[in-house]
């Protein structure tokens, strides 16, 4: 088979150009992209606004497609541009080369988190368009930069600032995950990260002795507490199989740190961890909780956070969102399965959630491997189903899983 069924197909054209600009961290330059997306205005015959919400290295790219009732709230459609480090050495193909194999398969960062899903809007925007069709809500379809890196210098500002306001958003779509089976999970919530580290300090001295109150004896005593906390959230996942991952909390010791030579008792060893706390915990209660290990430890313990994210509300899945309502409803048109969950890591609709905006998670690529982050996907397109966007289906089938998707 020939790659020329893929290659003639202009929105896999697109995607692959799209995939081409090394927007790549650490230092992603985001001028290529900005140069994409305004031909892409231009082709769709949108108009396109630069924001610099945190600095003029990290612009916020957002197209337009007004509708016929501009007064009510509109809807964003988001992604975000920039794609983790790569390890071209692990790579069969070059990371952004684009390169397509005679199975449709693309090789290059960002397929799958989250290329594809920017240039899907933009897919079933020129679709519509093409079919004179026009909307009764204004869509915005936003370009973020710095969501790899927690969204600090992207949409953890944007939603601060009037220009955001102006945009009167109702509701939001963002990114989910690849499906390896026929169903779609949708994301309508986020855990909250927490990142600490105890500092642990204790009696120091010779390894000769039995000295009270060393740092080793503290940090057993908070490694047990968390550790048994660990074991109860594997249990009750283990216990309910209607349970995922995202609705338990997430207990990990990610570091540990300290001691200055294997005979001497060491006056300060930490410990950190990362921890995702649920939806039904009470962060003052988990935070009073931890306060009380400290000290039942032993005192001298200092609790540091790299993170600490508040509780956000999820989004509303039922009667009362009227936008749930809607997306439910074309997905039922269209005969496709969609499981409701929790997200397991971050993304930035929990900016849009804290805001009060009510915001899903959705990327619709299913009977896909999940690979994050992805160095592949191939676009196998069918016949699309009546009412449904001319969007490709991609498959991803990565060889290289090095980061995480998000934070
Ligand atoms: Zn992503």
């Amino acid at each position: 088979m020939s790659t020329e069924q893929w290659e003639s197909n202009e929105e896999i054209q697109y995607f692959r150009d799209y995939l081409r600009i090394a927007s790549v961290h650490p230092n992603p330059n985001y001028a290529p992209c900005l140069e994409f997306l305004r031909q892409q205005a231009e082709q769709l015959q949108l108009p396109l606004a630069v924001h610099y919400p945190f600095d003029s290295d990290n612009p916020v790219v957002v197209l337009t497609w007004q509708g016929l009732r501009p007064e009510l709230p509109a809807l964003l459609l988001n992604s975000h541009m920039d794609v983790v480090p790569v390890f071209a050495e692990n790579w069969t193909h070059p990371p952004f080369g684009a390169d397509i194999d005679a199975e449709g398969r693309i090789f290059a960062r960002g397929t799958q988190d989250m290329k594809c899903v920017g240039m899907q809007y933009l897919a079933a925007i020129r679709a519509l368009k093409r079919n004179g069709v026009r909307l009764k809500r204004t869509i915005h379809i936003s370009f973020v930069a710095d969501e790899e890196m927690g969204g600090r210098r992207g949409m953890r500002p944007f939603v601060e600032t009037e220009a955001f306001r102006a945009l009167n958003i109702g509701f939001g779509l963002d990114e989910g995950l690849a499906s390896p089976t026929a169903e779609f999970p949708v994301f309508y919530a986020e855990r909250s990260v927490w990142r600490m580290t105890f500092k642990i300090s204790g009696t120091a001295g010779h390894g000769s002795l039995l000295l009270p109150n060393t740092a080793g004896e503290k940090l057993h005593y908070i490694l047990d507490k968390m550790m048994q906390l660990r074991r109860q959230q594997v249990a009750r996942l283990e216990n309910n199989p209607e349970l995922t991952i995202g609705d338990v909390t997430t207990i990990n010791l990610t570091r540990i740190g300290g001691g200055v030579q294997s005979n001497v008792v060491p006056p300060l060893l930490t410990a950190g961890f990362d921890v995702r706390l649920a939806l039904d915990v009470v962060h003052e209660e988990f935070y009073a909780q931890l306060q009380e290990w400290m000290e039942q430890a032993g005192g001298g313990i200092e609790l540091e956070f790299d993170q600490k994210h508040p509780y956000v509300p999820a989004t509303a899945i039922d009667d009362s969102n009227p936008f749930w309502l809607a997306f439910k409803s074309a997905t039922d048109e269209l005969s496709l399965k969609i499981r409701p969950q929790i997200f397991t890591g971050g993304t930035d609709s929990r900016y849009l959630r804290k805001s009060g905006i009510p915001a899903l998670g959705f990327s619709p690529m299913n009977n896909t491997p999940l690979q994050l982050p992805c160095a592949a996907v191939s676009f196998v397109p069918r016949p699309p189903p009546a009412a449904h966007l001319q969007t490709p289906r991609p498959r991803c089938s990565s060889n290289a899983a090095l980061h995480s998707p998000s934070d």
